[in-house]
């Protein structure tokens, strides 16, 4: 690294002491900019990077609600609102034990360089609570929604702060929290939020947008390099949204989905998982996915839900988690012959897996890339809802194809203009990086 970039990576981890997935994606992310620094030293000059490594503004607070048996909980909850030199903070709300400042603030940073890829005008900011929606009941989700709004209403709003779904946080969520968001405020805001219902202002394709952008982004780079998506091998980690619409459009153009899983475990099933039966599983039912082995008993099933990527296949869409991938895994899955890696989660690979999976050729689509296809389409939602029109199904679908097909484009030109032909992931970061510093240059030291 030039002393530019190891001093504000230093500066990130005293400052942040112990947030070290935060840590782990802003060093991820200054890696590649050295060559920027060096042909360009007004970014140095003007403290772009030490700017953009801060928050602009973090709230922090109580989100107390009453369970099912009358007792009181007390949950946290979070929104990091980023960076806003393209437009409204925009990233989703993730509900999920594991979440802390560092996980926000990793998601959060990410979100700044994925939602500029877009190119819709939309800044990053993430937010959520260490809630855990499993085995609650509907009342005490909606109980914990209202309480969660109540407090975030005051610092959102459709030009301020949108945001959307992530982990835990899906459709009957975003219903409660709209709900309450107009109840507050008085005032039918739809663009506040999306991931809405299709009813009352989402949009169609939403929820599809993620899983789809990823496989649209991951055609385009096998379509450049000759090759396709039929008759390939997938292995797709998760079993959520993301991990559910990755396989429906993989499927539909000619691939071959072998292997899903949760948290719990995952199952291989050699002649392809029979996808009807996973949506009835995790999207009506909230089950597990070992229930498959009622309906398909030959299909296996392993606790050990990391060694996915043992499965031999051509293609591995981790859309689980973060670092749900490490070398051990990158290495089973080069030992296999992948050709392929996309990344449908944020950050699923750990820094030694990415390096692994680099070094030994494999093509590899970072996530600001490869799932920027669900902010894309709430940046859609937003448009639609600030126009007061809904937009048919194809309609959306093609311009989230267009988006997608454009950050591969973007990516890989921006890659080879810095002398890194066929890097995506540092394409992605410079071509992000360099769109919102150049605003943030433009708006001064604010
Ligand atoms: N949570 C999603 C992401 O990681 C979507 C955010 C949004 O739609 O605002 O990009």
């Amino acid at each position: 690294m030039s002393n530019y970039t190891e001093r504000v990576l230093k500066m990130v981890k005293d400052r942040n002491p112990g947030e070290v997935e935060f840590h782990q994606a802003v060093e991820e992310v200054l890696e590649s900019l050295n060559p920027v620094f060096e042909k360009h030293p007004e970014y140095e000059e003007n403290g772009i990077l030490e700017r953009l490594v801060e928050p602009e503004r973090q709230i922090i607070f109580r989100v107390p609600w009453v369970d099912d048996q009358g007792q009181t909980q007390v949950n946290r909850g979070f929104r990091i609102e980023f960076n806003s030199a393209l437009g409204p903070y925009k990233g989703g709300l993730r509900f999920h034990p594991s979440v802390y400042t560092g996980i926000v603030k990793f998601l959060g940073f990410e979100q700044i360089f994925k939602n500029a890829l877009t190119g819709r005008p939309i800044g990053g900011g993430k937010g959520g609570s260490d809630f855990d929606p499993k085995g609650k009941s509907d009342q005490e989700v909606m109980r914990f929604c209202q309480s969660f709004m109540t407090e975030l209403a005051r610092h959102i709003g459709d030009k301020t702060d949108v945001p959307a779904g992530d982990i835990g946080v899906g459709g009957r969520e975003i219903g409660y929290l709209f709900g309450q968001y107009k109840r507050i405020k008085n005032r039918y805001e739809a663009g506040v939020l999306t991931g809405k219902g299709l009813d009352w202002g989402g949009s169609l394709v939403r929820t599809e947008a993620t899983g789809y952008g990823l496989v649209y982004i991951l055609e385009e780079m096998l379509k450049e390099n000759d090759l396709s998506l039929n008759d390939k091998k997938v292995v797709i980690s998760g079993s959520g949204n993301v991990a559910i619409y990755a396989n429906e459009k993989v499927t539909q153009l000619g691939a071959k989905v072998v292997a899903m899983s949760d948290s719990s475990g995952y199952l291989y099933d050699e002649t392809g998982i029979d996808l009807e039966l996973i949506k009835e599983i995790k999207e009506v039912n909230r089950g597990r996915i070992k229930e498959y082995l009622e309906e398909y008993p030959e299909a296996e099933y392993s606790e050990d839900y990391s060694d996915i990527w043992s499965i031999d296949c051509d293609i591995a869409l981790p859309c689980a988690t973060q670092n749900e991938m490490d070398a051990v895994g990158a290495q089973k899955l080069i030992d296999n012959g992948v050709i392929a890696i996309g990344e449908g989660a944020n950050m699923p690979l750990t820094s030694d897996a990415v390096k692994l999976v680099k070094d030994n050729g494999v093509f590899f689509i970072p996530g600001k890339a490869a799932n920027a296809g669900g902010v894309a389409t709430s940046a859609i939602e937003m448009t639609q809802n600030a126009m007061f029109d809904e937009w048919t199904f194809d309609k959306v679908d093609q311009e989230l194809q267009k988006i997608m097909v454009n950050i591969y484009k973007n990516a890989s030109k921006v890659a080879a203009k810095y002398g890194l032909k066929g890097d995506l992931a540092a394409g992605a970061n410079i071509a992000g990086f360099l769109k919102v510093a150049n605003a943030m240059l433009d708006q001064g030291v604010v």
